[in-house]
């Protein structure tokens, strides 16, 4: 057994942790206050090829495998929480199209993504639909050449999209989106993905004022009958589900990295503030009630991420990972959140500051026990495959 990573995976990561820490750490907390990305984000982490890092080299991606991708994104994520949603979401898009796209699709709408001239977002969540997303009920309806929307091929078939998604990471600044839409009755086999231009003449969209991740613009976006040409529907009618479900036993194991890198970065300011402030004549790390915590908390984030590895590290050998990446779902994003608390609890009174970012961080990483599946959820998934369908909830 290693634990180790390769010499090549370990210059990348110095490599991505160098950029994260000069360019993007200090942009964490002025882009919440704004409540958007810094603009240069974006184009820096495309030009280090983060946006499309596992995207295939045939459409300008890096090829990365999971676990590399996994150690990108806990680089941006120990800087700046956020930004570590641009490397997320388009790998999350680019997975859907890589896996059941064409290869006419797939050389048409992965470039743009991987080198960042286009932020797409996943479009999933309905007003009345979230953990059951199985029961989506946002329209597809096929039309025809006598559909005279510009956007239709002349002679061609055609979609058009109606209805609501909502709860949309970057649905405020994403030109283009896969979304999931119903062409058929019948539960999941029913639901088909579309990857589609956000045509602001039949989309409107309207962002949320969020506790957390304030800088991603979480929106809701109606689609009010988007005509796309037959060319946007990816994979089979009806496959849609399954191919979400299929991205998202990577994307559950990047998100728990995301969130662990966080904490450990609360974690280790707070273990800075320990060794330094003095209480009672002594450094307050010398007491155990405060030492003990920090140190639980370290396991717990360390045990948590050799979780997420594994699930990368099974997916890099095609091993069935949906256990491990449903353990590093509901797992890590606690573990997270509780260290964080702890971290910024350690701080005393300036932990509850603006001026520190221990705040911030339990904000941002309470999201992300929501997003991509709730732990309950997460726990389910784990049940049925521990259980067997037949005697799981
Ligand atoms: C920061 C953030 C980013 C997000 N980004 C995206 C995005 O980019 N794209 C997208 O499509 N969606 C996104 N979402 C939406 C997210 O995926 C949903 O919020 C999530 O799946 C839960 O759905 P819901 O909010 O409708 O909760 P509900 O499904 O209404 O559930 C409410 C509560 O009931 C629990 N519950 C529901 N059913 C069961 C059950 N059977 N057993 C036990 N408990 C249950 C849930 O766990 C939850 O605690 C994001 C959410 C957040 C917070």
């Amino acid at each position: 057994m290693d634990f180790g990573f390769s010499d090549e995976q370990r210059h990348f990561q110095e490599t991505v942790r160098r950029f994260a820490t000069r360019r993007l750490a200090a942009r964490y907390a002025p882009d919440d206050r704004r409540g958007a990305l810094d603009e240069r984000t974006l184009s820096e982490m495309a030009s280090l090829g983060l946006t499309g890092i596992a995207i295939d080299e045939r459409y300008g991606g890096q090829s990365a495998g999971a676990v590399t991708t996994g150690i990108a994104a806990e680089e941006v994520a120990g800087a700046d929480f956020n930004a570590a949603y641009l490397l997320l979401i388009p790998m999350l898009v680019a997975e859907v199209i890589g896996a059941a796209g064409s290869e006419d699709q797939r050389a048409r709408m992965l470039p743009p993504i991987a080198d960042g001239s286009i932020l797409p977002c996943f479009c999933l969540t309905e007003p009345e639909h979230g953990s059951d997303a199985a029961r989506l009920s946002m329209r597809a309806e096929r039309v025809g050449d006598e559909d005279e929307a510009d956007d239709l091929r002349p002679g061609g078939e055609g979609w058009r999209l109606s209805g609501e998604k909502t709860s949309i990471s970057l649905g405020m600044a994403a030109q283009t989106a896969v979304v999931f839409a119903r062409t058929s009755e019948g539960g999941a086999r029913g639901v088909s993905a579309f990857y589609v231009d956000l045509d602001e003449r039949y989309v409107q969209r309207s962002a949320f004022r969020d506790l957390g991740s304030r800088a991603i613009g979480r929106a809701a976006i109606h689609f009010d009958g988007l005509p796309v040409p037959g060319e946007s529907l990816i994979g089979g009618e009806g496959e849609g589900f399954i191919r979400c479900m299929q991205s998202f036993e990577f994307s559950r194991a990047i998100i728990g990295l995301m969130c662990l890198a966080c904490a450990g970065a609360a974690l280790e300011e707070a273990l800075a503030y320990a060794r330094e402030r003095q209480a009672f004549g002594r450094p307050i790390g010398a007491n155990q009630g405060v030492a003990f915590p920090l140190a639980e908390a370290a396991t717990l984030l360390r045990g948590a991420r050799w979780v997420c590895y594994e699930a990368l590290w099974r997916r890099d050998a095609g091993l069935p990972h949906r256990v491990e990446a449903s353990m590093a779902k509901w797992w890590a994003p606690k573990v997270a959140v509780d260290a964080a608390h702890q971290a910024l609890l350690t701080l005393g009174h300036s932990g509850y500051s603006e001026e520190l970012p221990a705040g911030q961080r339990v904000r941002d990483l309470i999201g992300l026990e929501i997003g991509d599946g709730t732990a309950q959820i997460a726990k389910l998934v784990l049940a049925r495959e521990l259980l067997g369908r037949a005697y799981a909830p």
